[in-house]
């Protein structure tokens, strides 16, 4: 069957995937764009080959050579790196870092505590709801907050999706900066035996509450999927989330001699939460927003912070096929990821056989996502020539 995994094919297939669907020109375009004022060959690029040989520190400084290395090496999965001040080699030691795209990785192996659809790499359009929630809330501070506006989207290729911001100010970004941005993002904490990871102390920021209302249109929808409060496990996690012991008992109570739906047993600890809040003004302190922090420790982005604050982490490259699924990582525009299916990303084996069921609709789901690539590329580069006309003006003036 041609839309089944089989990374025997992948050899060769991979030259023909390069060849005839990755978008190579739009790709350099995007990297130049983001390695200013440095050339293209002081970007890292690196490849990992058939049984995980890895070449790291590789460069190129056109597309003509990108096209020749792509076919001589004919990459399993491609990596982006940062922007050397010098070309990336490993034996330079000395080389520093100039810029690098502020990035986002987000994984639903990191939603394993509260997804139950399914667990690890397996990924199902329930669970891709949390990534639906994740890319409206990061988009929304990135755009909102921070004033970004050349933000990638793109499908990991099995379980998440990864973030791109090209701006200038987010590629000159420094370390401490860069841990900020992730910090701000970062709103639940703790590990595996932290059972409430989420705490607000004083009045909420808006941004808080800007997010809350973005959960709160998927809210009951996933807290009916993933079954968060009618199973025995699941009700037990949430009543530890209760730092209250008078009001946990009573919920416990409550919840267990009704009928086992998350969304009626949801219902009923809302009110008796705030029935024993009315009475017990003095316990409320601590348990002021107790509503609102289940609903983040649920539902809230869970992003892998290491990845954003690191400025050489190596990131996997748009269009690039996943190794494992035989995926594109397509881009796609956050405002489209509701209507996401997985089942129509398309896949290298999809588009290179004519025959194939899904051959129509995941070719023109590869047109669409170059298309959203296209966009996104075209701003990026009137931004980046708006930027240095501006820099010019203001040299200039300085004379
Ligand atoms: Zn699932």
């Amino acid at each position: 069957m041609a839309d089944q995994h089989d990374e025997n094919l992948l050899p060769d297939m991979l030259p023909l995937y390069y060849t005839r669907y990755f978008p190579q020109n739009i790709f350099c375009r995007w990297l130049s764009c983001g390695n200013n004022p440095k050339p293209l060959s002081n970007r890292e690029l690196s490849f990992t080959l058939a049984d995980d040989v890895y070449l790291r520190y590789l460069s190129i400084n056109d597309q003509k050579e990108f096209q020749t290395l792509l076919q001589k090496k004919c990459p399993h999965k491609l990596d982006i790196g940062a922007v050397y001040n010098t070309k990336p080699s490993i034996d330079r030691h000395d080389a520093v870092v100039l810029a690098r795209e502020l990035v986002f990785d987000i994984d639903l192996t990191d939603y394993d505590e509260v997804r139950t659809c399914c667990q690890e790499a397996i990924v199902c359009d329930k669970c891709w709801k949390f990534m639906v929630v994740a890319c409206e809330i990061i988009h929304t501070a990135l755009r909102d907050d921070f004033g970004f506006q050349n933000i990638l989207w793109v499908f990991s290729g099995r379980r998440g999706v990864h973030c791109w911001v090209s701006d200038y100010e987010a590629r000159t970004l420094d370390s401490p900066g860069r841990a900020a941005v992730a910090d701000y993002l970062c709103l639940i904490m703790g590990g595996e035996n932290q059972n409430k990871k989420v705490h607000f102390a004083s009045d909420l920021h808006s941004s808080i509450w800007r997010s809350l209302t973005i959960i709160d249109k998927y809210f009951e929808e996933i807290l009916q999927d993933q079954e968060l409060i009618s199973t025995t496990e699941g009700l037990k996690s949430f009543l530890k989330m209760i730092p209250d012991e008078t009001l946990a008992t009573q919920v416990q109570e409550n919840l267990e001699r009704m009928p086992r739906s998350s969304l009626e047993r949801w219902d009923t600890f809302v009110t008796t939460y705030n029935k024993y809040c009315k009475e017990n003004i003095n316990a409320t302190r601590k348990i002021k927003y107790l509503v609102e922090e289940i609903k983040i420790q649920y539902c809230y982005p869970r992003l892998d912070v290491n990845v954003t604050k690191g400025f050489n982490h190596l990131l996997k490259s748009p269009f690039s096929i996943h190794p494992k699924t035989g995926k594109v990582s397509v881009v796609f525009k956050p405002e489209h990821a509701k209507s996401f299916k997985l089942e129509e990303i398309p896949t290298i084996y999809t588009l290179l056989d004519d025959s194939a069921q899904d051959n129509v609709q995941h070719q023109s789901n590869m047109r669409a996502a170059v298309k959203n690539f296209q966009e996104l590329v075209f701003s990026l580069e009137k931004a980046e020539a708006m930027r240095r006309k501006n820099d010019a003006n203001a040299s200039l003036l300085e004379f």
